[in-house]
């Protein structure tokens, strides 16, 4: 857990276990010496006094203390009766709170999720209060003060007579920032703030005072809302009205509105196929826990990505929703964060933070895109948020609403024994049909495993010719009569920039990262070699290093090299390309999007960005250049997550009248999960997988944590992972089930080397109690530059 460089001058006290702690309303006891827990990575508590002067605080409150050189916010976690001896204690400087500050729920869910992953109170309490505002201290009202002034706004500017158009744009042709500002305001269809405007449009305010100087656009105080995805939204579309509800949907509607009644503090699955209106029964849920005064939170994966349904939410919530993004500010998520905290809006969106918004009591929870790994989080705790949404439920008596077209093993199997709630979306909307699916062999030899005739795929007898870099000629063709169609095309390719890897032709030489032990992807645009770990960048060398030889080959296909290839290949087409180098702009993600949707481009190429999410009538093919970068990856999941991938991406097709096509190009034809996705087929593929995980010993059929122990020096780190084997098998737990150590497949990176054991266990009290066990022996285990790092539930082992 990384805290061994932290020392307070107080005697640190073991807070778990205490009595008292699960009472967070009960005010401590006088005596005048509370136990604090502070936002460090550090598993205990610290010992204060409070002066005389001061009330002492009731646990669940938060207190300013000094620490080292430090002031920081601290939470009072419980009451100390005996002072530790020998040590001068510190003073509470202030007390914040006369009342716990989180509710008792919320309370609860905190400690409930530093016990089960295995992590300091102080860091999983911080989820609760915003970035940048720690703890916040009490300036809310200072700043809700704030928030009701006026500010001067860029107004949207009406449509325009063509020529008149022709002539502005004619008249801005020198000034490009002026220009690039003047497209900006008209894509706007409401008010936006001015430095907002400037820094998203990358404007400064003189380039807004000379066109408001030319009348080209209007400027004029109004009162600020601080949320710039509100003004974002600005350059999304209205989505159209949708009709009635399907007999689907309104079953669904109708057991989540019985949930809500019963307070069940249920989890349910909402099983539904691509288009098959999910996201619609989510708006329509979150309307009915509304109509009793409840309050709802709906977590996106990535909310970069969920424009489309945050739009679908805002048009029909407008207000009562807040949007919790990383494109706010530290000052616009407080705004936020109080104004919920308030009551003033019953609706949080966002990605998994969200759920820790003070919404006091979260009626219903709603988790789009439940499989989605970005639910995860990387850092301690290593929370994943769905089942945090299903811990809070059955805290709050809510309701916890998981949906997807692909549910992860694990969900599925929940809704399969009964621990779940499980309902199902079959059809999509208007009787469309799925798209089909056509499977492009480029194997040579069929014997790959798998039979043709039982896999019911289209399988092509010869490798098809390769046209052009990632194009058989099969997908080149379909690309060509779908353009020629009018209609446009998705491109997948889940590796971004131009190549793999350069490898050196006479002696073998692949230029690796320095600091992690993986090779360096070509980028072509910005001609550089790149890690994709830790962001090391070099340029691109004339020469091998090793043997001097000039013979340098770039293998593997990136998303660059594809966005060229169809470029050279249909030479009128519009092309873009959407991966993680052409969106770390601000909303571009959304411009593409709109580009797209306006039909000014007519093949995207991407990654698995383009997957998620996309509802565009507009796409007849979806082309896969290859569904296999995923399944040589040492990972358990490598074949869920393909499938999850191939039927996302292939939903993205067929969404308008036309019916959709979708060509996936592979060297395994036969593998399950490509064709099961091929065939549309999640049942098929569920029960496949789940038998081959319960011969592996792995999720769902057991309960997985993987231990990782890194540092800089290689032989240290081995030699701690060796101590940790040792302590635990000496244990014997039974029921646990210890793999390896063994160094991780991604040995090195960032300079830390790294090794890991993997524990099984057939129930989670055996896992708590050898984690927790191991948590607390760090420091003896492990040598002092060495991390002892718990992920509970791992999403990967790498
Ligand atoms: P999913 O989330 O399952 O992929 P969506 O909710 O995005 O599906 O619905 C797919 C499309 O069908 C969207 O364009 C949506 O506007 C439309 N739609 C959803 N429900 C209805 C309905 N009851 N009537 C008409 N159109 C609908
Ligand atoms: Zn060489
Ligand atoms: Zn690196």
């Amino acid at each position: 857990m990384g805290g061994k460089a932290i020392r307070a001058n107080n005697e640190p006290t073991h807070y778990r276990g205490q009595p008292g702690i699960d009472q967070p309303s009960k005010a401590t006891e006088s005596g005048g010496l509370v136990e604090i827990a502070l936002p460090l990575p550090i598993d205990r508590g610290f010992t204060y006094r409070v002066s005389k002067a001061n009330r002492v605080p009731p646990v669940g409150a938060r207190v300013v203390v000094g620490f080292g050189r430090r002031r920081m916010v601290g939470f009072v976690v419980g009451s100390v009766a005996e002072p530790p001896r020998g040590v001068r204690l510190r003073p509470v400087l202030e007390v914040l709170d006369a009342e716990p500050v989180l509710s008792d729920t919320e309370w609860r869910l905190a400690l409930w999720m530093a016990r089960y992953y295995v992590a300091p109170i102080g860091l999983a309490l911080r989820l609760f209060f915003p970035p940048g505002a720690t703890y916040a201290v009490g300036r809310g009202e200072k700043r809700r003060a704030a928030r009701r002034k006026e500010r001067l706004h860029v107004l949207p500017l009406g449509p325009l007579p063509p020529k008149e158009e022709a002539e502005r744009r004619e008249a801005l042709g020198s000034a490009p920032g002026q220009l690039r500002a003047w497209e900006a305001a008209r894509l706007l269809d409401r008010p936006i703030e001015r430095g907002d405007f400037c820094r998203r449009v990358g404007v400064s305010e003189a380039v807004l005072r000379a066109l408001a100087g030319r009348g080209f656009l209007a400027v004029e105080p109004r009162p600020i809302v601080r949320d710039p995805l509100l003004a974002s939204d600005a350059v999304l579309p209205v989505v159209a009205p949708e009709g009635a509800l399907t007999g689907d949907q309104q079953g669904a509607v109708g057991t989540v509105r019985e949930m809500l009644a019963a307070r069940s503090g249920e989890a349910v699955l909402l099983q539904g196929v691509t288009g098959s209106g999910k996201t619609r029964v989510y708006v329509e849920a979150v309307a009915a826990a509304l109509e009793s005064g409840g309050r709802a939170i709906v977590l996106v994966p990535e909310i970069g990505l969920a424009a489309p349904v945050v739009s679908r939410f805002r048009d029909r919530f407008g207000d009562r929703l807040a949007v919790l993004h990383s494109g706010l500010s530290d000052g616009e998520r407080f705004d936020a964060w109080s104004r919920i905290r308030a009551g003033e809006v019953p609706i949080v969106i966002g990605a998994r933070s969200a759920l820790f918004a003070p919404v006091g009591r979260a009626d219903l929870i709603v988790v789009d895109e439940e499989h989605e790994g970005a639910y995860k989080q990387d850092e301690t705790p290593r929370y994943h948020a769905r089942d945090v949404a299903v811990a809070r439920a059955a805290l709050e008596g809510g309701v916890a609403l998981l949906g997807s077209a692909t549910p992860s093993l694990e969900s599925r199997a929940n809704a399969g024994s009964g621990k779940y709630g499980h309902l199902r979306l079959e059809r999509r909307i208007a009787e469309r049909p799925l798209p089909a699916v056509e499977i492009v062999s480029l194997a040579r030899r069929r014997d790959r495993g798998g039979d043709p005739a039982k896999d019911g795929a289209t399988q092509v007898p010869e490798p098809p010719e390769i046209v052009a870099p990632g194009l058989s000629r099969p997908l080149a063709e379909a690309l060509e009569e779908t353009l020629a169609a009018g209609d446009q095309a998705l491109l997948l390719l889940n590796r971004r920039g131009f190549s793999a890897f350069v490898q050196c032709l006479d002696c073998g030489w692949v230029a690796e990262c320095p600091a992690c032990r993986i090779s360096l992807t070509v980028h072509r645009d910005r001609p550089r070699l790149l890690c994709h770990y830790c962001a090391h960048d070099e340029p691109l060398p004339d020469a091998c290093p090793e043997c001097r030889g000039i013979r340098l080959d770039t293998r593997g296909l990136g998303t660059q090299q594809v966005e060229r290839a169809v470029k050279d290949l249909l030479p009128g087409a519009r092309v873009t390309r959407m991966d993680v180098d052409t969106t770390s702009a601000k909303w571009s993600h959304a411009r593409i999007y709109r580009a797209m949707q306006e039909r000014e481009v007519d093949v995207l190429v991407g990654t698995q960005m383009i997957a998620k999410g996309f509802d565009l009538p507009g796409v007849a093919l979806v082309g896969v250049v290859s569904a296999d970068t995923a399944l040589h990856l040492p990972d358990f999941r490598a074949s869920e997550r393909t499938f999850q991938l191939l039927v996302q991406v292939a939903g993205r097709a067929g969404r308008g009248d036309r019916p959709g096509r979708v060509l996936v190009q592979t060297w395994l034809p036969g593998q399950s999960a490509i064709v099961a996705a091929a065939g549309h087929d999640y049942e098929g593929f569920y029960r496949h997988e789940v038998e081959q995980r319960r011969g592996l010993g792995y999720p769902p059929a057991t309960r997985l944590a993987n231990v990782v122990v890194s540092g800089p020096d290689e032989e240290s780190v081995a030699g701690g992972a060796g101590a940790v084997d040792h302590y635990l098998r000496e244990r014997r737990l039974p029921g646990l089930r210890i793999v390896g150590p063994a160094p991780c497949p991604l040995e090195r990176l960032r300079g830390r080397t790294r090794h890991h054991l993997l524990l099984k266990a057939d129930g989670a009290p055996v896992l708590d109690d050898a984690l927790w066990d191991l948590a607390r022996r760090e420091e003896t285990l492990l040598a002092s530059a060495d991390r002892l790092e718990i992920d509970r539930d791992p999403l990967s082992l790498l």
